[in-house]
């Protein structure tokens, strides 16, 4: 029997999960104009399935809008037919774009960043994972046995990643038990999220292909370390001239790379419920796993929120075009998207507030008394989501930079993921995440 081959018309929600509608592949060019209907509750389904309390009930349409700049088919030349999906936009009916689309929040965002300051984004994410397949001696830390025992993964995802136009770049045994990472390389504005969202979808496709189960869960075992998300981010004028270093500014860094910088280390206590959205995050977020638990700008420190990443003085690439900042304190339960639009809203603040560059710390932080903390300028970040929700709900700043009525629907969101936990032991929320991502 024929298949008839389908495209998912996708979107990356607020569990950050990647949701679809199907349809026929050769309906495409009707679907550009058309899209998919969606539903506006749909946004309130979290990363268990559960519905958390929605302000829309049974009401109201929406349209997903593929970009066709965003197709991907991978086609694993087996038995199975080729997987298809696109990504798009979630629009009212009157085509305006609609305050809960993760996408189309990120393009306010990134029209903001060149509205505000004239720069453009160049940037990457950098993925952490573990198999729940692969347990013992193969999993040595940055160990060759570790890679060969995932290498016809990485050899496929690579091949698969590269045919989607991804730019794969490396695939190494991460510290954990079972732990892997991949990076890709950098892009510009929208596709940075774009290339995110659909490297994961590729290597969950590809762990499921080869039999395998791979989670990109903030953080499996609370003994081990956690799986991060770094965002890697760097600047261009209008010119598409580099303008985030500069080699007689503090840390290195140019005046507006600067004030974005600082933008993101005051405003993170208040955006973490976005970029660090599971109950299990706050776990990862803790002292000595290199993750990041204070606001702290570090330069090549792996235990910053922010890190200065290197340069190196013998590569083939100029200072300029190396030089980068690294976002830490975030995880794949965060829709890519909305990270991001999160993250450069904070930058922008601070140049729009012309903060001064924050100290680079060089010292193990938890060490430090409050007093001295609050002396240099620095806060423990928050430790549950909870929390961190309270001060995203609670900061009428953060709450213009995205559409009205976003932060209430989105604080409903979370507040239903933590009611399905509530009583759950932790070992049992950490499966349940491990399932859910
Ligand atoms: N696994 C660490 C995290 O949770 C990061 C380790 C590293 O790559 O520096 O972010
Ligand atoms: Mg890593």
């Amino acid at each position: 029997m024929r298949n008839e081959p389908l495209i998912i018309a996708a979107t990356s929600d607020f569990a950050g999960k990647v949701r679809g509608k199907a349809f026929p592949a050769d309906e495409f060019d009707r679907r550009l104009k058309r899209g998919v209907g969606w539903t506006p509750t749909n946004v309130q389904i979290t990363c268990f399935d559960a519905i958390a309390e929605s302000p829309f009930g049974a009401l109201g349409d929406l349209v997903l809008i593929p970009d066709p700049g965003t197709l991907i088919k991978v086609d694993f030349e087996d038995e199975h037919p080729a997987e298809q999906f696109v990504f798009g936009d979630i629009l009212k009916t009157d085509g305006e774009p609609w305050k809960c689309c993760t996408r189309s929040i990120l393009k306010a965002a990134l029209k903001r960043l060149e509205d505000v300051a004239g720069l453009h984004m160049l940037g990457a994410f950098e993925h952490e994972f573990q198999f729940l397949d692969q347990e013992g001696s193969a999993s040595g830390a940055y160990t060759a046995a570790g890679f060969r025992a995932a290498r016809d993964f990485g050899e496929t995802l690579f091949s698969v990643a590269a045919n989607a136009g991804l730019n794969p770049d490396t695939f190494m045994k991460e510290y954990g038990t079972s732990q892997y990472e991949v990076t890709i390389g950098p892009s510009m504005g929208l596709t940075v999220a774009d290339h995110a969202a659909i490297l994961r979808e590729l290597v969950l496709i590809t762990a499921e292909r080869l039999g395998r189960r791979a989670s990109f869960t903030p953080l499996r075992d609370p003994a081990g370390v956690g799986n991060g998300v770094h965002i890697h981010m760097s600047f261009q004028d209008r010119e598409g001239k580099p303008v985030t270093y500069d080699a007689d500014g503090p840390h290195q860094l140019g005046e507006p790379a600067a004030k974005f910088v600082a933008g993101v280390l005051k405003y993170l206590d208040r955006i973490l419920a976005i970029t660090a959205p599971s109950v299990v995050s706050y776990t990862r977020l803790t002292p000595h796993r290199w993750s990041a638990a204070f606001n702290n700008l570090g330069f090549r420190d792996r235990e910053a929120a922010v890190r200065i990443c290197p340069v190196s003085e013998i590569s083939d690439i100029a200072a300029a075009d190396q030089f980068n900042i690294e976002f830490r304190a975030g995880d794949a339960a965060a829709s890519p998207y909305l990270a991001l639009a999160a993250i450069i809203h904070a930058g922008v603040q601070g140049i729009e507030e012309d903060l001064p560059c924050p100290e680079a710390t060089h010292e193990d932080l938890s060490l430090l008394s409050p007093e001295d903390l609050d002396a240099r300028g620095l806060q423990r970040l928050p430790q549950s989501l909870e929390e961190a929700l309270d001060r995203f709900s609670a900061d009428t700043t953060v709450a213009k930079w995205f559409p009205d009525g976003f932060a209430e629907v989105y604080t409903l969101h979370k507040k239903g993921e933590l009611a399905f936990l509530k009583d759950k032991t932790e070992a049992e929320i950490c499966k349940a995440y491990e399932i859910a991502y």
